[in-house]
């Protein structure tokens, strides 16, 4: 039949209950499971259908069951408690922000990331990276932080996995259609749609701009998959790390030089700028050029202005795993845009100079945001540190001790994470508002009073349900692969909620070891087959496209998990995103993680695993080393190996597979198989309270907040105001001092023998003669520094003032100084200068002013 029109009608929600429409739009429902239930109540199975999308939910559910809903009394109260604690939370003004930080200057705290993993239904995200941006998002406005985000809305996000009948790893990309997405086009300050512009090699590329509630923070994400562009240009917001070294770069660009433009457009002017990872360094360079051109600043002193209020994290502990650009590329996309920041091409290229081990040079990300960003931090205590010693190069003179590089060890959203049967047990048993009682030790305290059948009986449940989850996907997977109706009745049999069972999800990157259990098949074989004990283990995880040894790692853990004597005992399931991770952290009894030490940065599904009673079994990498507490009568998980690192890798593999051996055959599986199972409850007990009270973004925002954001806000301010003046003095006087520096010259004085004894506590003096052309005495800071040797490393560090004597001729100072050693060991010492002014937020905070005695 010819039709006159075909339209596609959609539901109309019924009045009563068309808030449903504004929860929808806002992702504040993904941390609200009461909010979730509603949709679920609804029409259960459409929820599970759309992947928990309200979005196509509600543009897909039946007319009958909304209005049945509507006029459904119990359902319609808990609509009306939902939408009345979404209301508050909206336009709740007595934040944690607002009460502690009432002398906050003004401006926003701007957020970029590459990433953001906010729910599976919005699948922008490819791992830990983007899960900790989208927590972080989400405590910053639980604690009513002035926060705005930035990042893409991919048209492709990360790849699809599917694992073939051969264990091959298949990436497949789907196209969204973004209308399914809670996002809304963003306006100007005119209310009109906006759009930015970027040049890239020459071309203008158009960016629409979409807008996301998240709580009461907004995520403004980049689009350039729109008419106005280039067909090739189309594809720069298509996939998340696709593509080429040309491609990551443009995306960069748009990342960080788009991003800084969109938010000028909205009439947004933060007064800081977190860069989270290398990939947003570039929003550095549109700050300095923004300077150049609007405030008539020099080239120097924007890096001044733009560096006074930027922070950068770091999340890569692996020199490779960086990214860097060849200079031939940095000149062919940058060589319009530096002479827009005044800046010769030696200039603009020193900002992100490194050193390859051939001996070329490169681009390095990360040194450009460590240049430009006046504080900089790691995501674990461990990783604070191995950063330090990764990047003391760019301190030259520095020990790494000393480089200014802090940690703020990262965490999960509870409410994302903690599954929803555990906050009821917790609402019930500790507190109504344990949320809020997060990092209160004595809220959690109460934790021992929570019945152990109570706490158990909720455990085995949601391994009940991770079992059901398995049967469905393993099912999907078998189907697909051609298998009879028999054989996948045999599916069945797979997972059992009375078993031990061991999670492992991740990304299969190499050094996460994803087959170190697998080193010893036979012993394995006899520990998961044990007929009164057995064990099950449940892997899942992607590796990258490019990623080849990785994919081998998939290859070989299927292949394991087909053979007759692991058949139901190794699984491993396909796809790792959001929803899985949420199943496998409740639903299993102990997580295991096996990096190669340090190269975890931090690692977050251990905590998520940690808060639901899932015992961690790790490494001591990343933030387990600070998470696991050693008590043998307190026991809160177990440790794989010893916390130290190994140059010999297969030494370490070895040692750490025996320990993964012994220990689940020595104390995991008697305990879990215990008659009394009380001891084991008692380790998921100080699971949960260890691992709750400080491994969360509340903690970590705020943490965030106090150790960086407030510090930066101040000397941005302080930077910005009356003209710039702080700015230009300081930048003016950094420019005599780099002059001048190189011909400084110091001569000490007192002689010292070398490997002599000293006794502890015996004062020792020094004196120096120091020559400071054109710098004078005022601009420097000299001091002793008594370093503590252990192993050839600087362990500790203590400096002693030096104090000025006398000018012995022009430009030629004598200081004097002394000191004493009050621990035995061994140590080495000697005099320093590095630079010092009032304006300075700490010492260090410059790079390359430091200089010691020429012998
Ligand atoms: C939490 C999470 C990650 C990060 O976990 P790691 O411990 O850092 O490996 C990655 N992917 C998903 C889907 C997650 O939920």
């Amino acid at each position: 039949m010819d039709f006159l029109n075909k339209v596609t009608v959609v539901p109309s929600l019924p009045e009563k209950i068309k808030g449903l429409k504004d929860l929808s739009k806002n992702m504040w429902w993904t941390w609200n499971y009461d909010s979730q239930e509603l949709f679920e109540e609804i029409d259960s199975d459409l929820w599970k259908k759309v992947n928990r999308n309200p979005v196509i939910f509600l543009k897909q559910v039946s007319q009958k069951k909304l209005e049945a809903k509507s006029n459904n009394k119990k359902f319609f109260e808990k609509y009306e408690k939902v939408m009345k604690k979404f209301n508050q939370y909206l336009n709740e003004k007595n934040t944690w922000f607002n009460a502690t930080h009432k002398d906050y200057p003004q401006g926003e705290i701007a957020y970029f990331c590459a990433e953001y993993g906010i729910h599976e239904s919005l699948p922008i995200y490819s791992g830990g990276l983007g899960i900790l941006a989208g927590d972080h998002v989400k405590s910053a406005s639980d604690l009513g932080l002035p926060f705005v985000a930035v990042g893409f809305l991919y048209r492709e996000g990360y790849f699809i996995q599917q694992i073939d009948k051969n264990g091959q790893q298949q990436s497949h990309y789907e196209k969204f259609d973004f209308s399914n997405f809670p996002v809304e086009p963003a306006k100007d300050s005119n209310g009109d749609e906006l759009y930015v512009n970027i040049k890239i090699l020459g071309r203008s590329v158009y960016v629409k701009v979409w807008k996301l509630n998240v709580g009461r923070v907004s995520l403004y994400l980049l689009d350039t998959d729109i008419k106005q562009n280039d067909p090739e240009d189309r594809k720069l917001t298509h996939r998340l790390y696709g593509g080429d070294h040309e491609m990551r770069i443009k995306q960069e660009m748009l990342l960080g030089i788009a991003g800084v433009r969109v938010l000028r457009e909205m009439g947004i002017n933060p007064s800081v700028w977190h860069m989270n990872e290398g990939h947003a360094a570039f929003l550095g360079l549109e700050r300095v050029k923004e300077y150049v051109q609007q405030e008539n600043l020099t080239f120097k002193e924007a890096l001044e202005a733009t560096r006074a209020g930027s922070v950068f994290t770091t999340h890569t502990p692996v020199p490779a795993g960086n990214d860097t650009f060849d200079f031939n590329l940095i000149e062919k996309y940058f060589s319009d845009y530096w002479p827009t920041l005044e800046a010769t091409r030696d200039e603009f290229f020193d900002l992100g100079r490194e050193q390859r081990p051939d001996g070329s040079q490169a681009f390095s990300m990360t040194i450009l945001a460590l240049k430009m960003a006046g504080r900089a931090n790691g995501v674990s205590e461990l990783h604070g540190k191995v950063s330090r010693g990764l990047w003391k190069h760019v301190w030259d003179g520095l020990e790494a001790v000393e480089v200014p590089i802090s940690h703020v060890t990262n965490g999960v959203h509870s409410e994302t994470w903690i599954a929803k049967e555990l906050q009821d047990l917790f609402a019930e048993e500790l507190n109504k508002n344990w949320v809020s009682e997060l990092d209160d030790p004595d809220m959690w305290a109460k934790i021992d009073k929570i019945p152990d059948e109570k706490l158990w009986n909720t455990h085995v449940e949601l391994k009940g349900k991770l079992v059901d989850f398995i049967h469905e996907r393993v099912k999907a997977q078998r189907a697909r692969h051609g298998e009879t109706v028999e054989q996948l009745q045999e599916i069945k049999t797979i997972g059992d909620k009375n078993i031990l069972t061991i999670g492992f999800a991740r990304r299969f990157a190499t050094y996460k070891r994803a087959t170190l259990i697998f080193r010893d098949l036979e012993r394995l074989e006899k520990i998961l087959n044990n007929p009164e004990k057995p064990v099950q283990i449940v892997f899942a995880g992607k590796a990258h496209p490019a990623d080849k040894p990785g994919q081998e790692l998939i290859k070989r853990i299927y292949e394991i998990s087909r053979m007759p004597q692991f058949k139901d005992k190794i699984i491993i399931l396909e796809n790792y995103d959001m929803n899985m991770a949420r199943h496998l952290v409740s639903g299993v009894d102990i997580w295991l993680n096996n990096p190669r030490r340090p190269h975890e940065a931090s690692g977050t599904s251990g905590e998520k695993a940690g808060m639901n009673g899932a015992m961690n079994f790790s490494v001591l990498d990343g933030w387990w080393v600070e998470g696991y507490n050693g008590e043998e009568k307190n026991k809160n998980g177990w440790a794989i190996g010893d916390n130290r690192d190994y140059e010999d890798t297969d030494l370490q593999d070895r040692i750490d597979s025996v320990s993964i051996y012994n220990t689940l055959e020595n104390e995991i599986i008697p305990t879990y198989y215990s008659e009394d199972k009380s001891k084991w409850v008692k380790i998921m007990k100080n699971s949960i309270s260890s691992v709750a009270e400080f491994f969360n973004t509340s903690r970590m925002v705020k943490e965030y907040t106090q150790k960086l954001y407030m510090p930066a806000a101040e000397q941005g301010n302080k930077f910005n105001k009356d003209g710039f003046r702080v700015t230009k003095d300081f930048a003016h006087w950094r420019d005599l001092l780099e002059r001048n520096w190189q011909s400084i010259k110091i001569k000490v004085l007192t002689e010292h023998n070398t490997d002599e004894q000293l006794e502890v506590g015996k004062e020792l003096n020094i004196e120096a003669e120091v020559y400071l052309p054109g710098i004078g005495p005022d601009s420097i800071d000299p001091e002793i520094v008594l370093a503590r040797i252990q192993e050839n490393e600087v362990t500790n560090l203590k400096t002693f003032k030096m104090k000025l004597i006398k000018e012995a001729q022009k430009d030629t100072y004598i200081f004097k100084g002394s000191f004493e050693i009050d621990e035995r060991g061994y140590y080495g010492y000697n005099v320093r200068i590095s630079a010092s002014h009032p304006y300075m937020p700490h010492k260090n905070y410059l790079m390359g002013l430091v200089k010691h005695p020429a012998f």
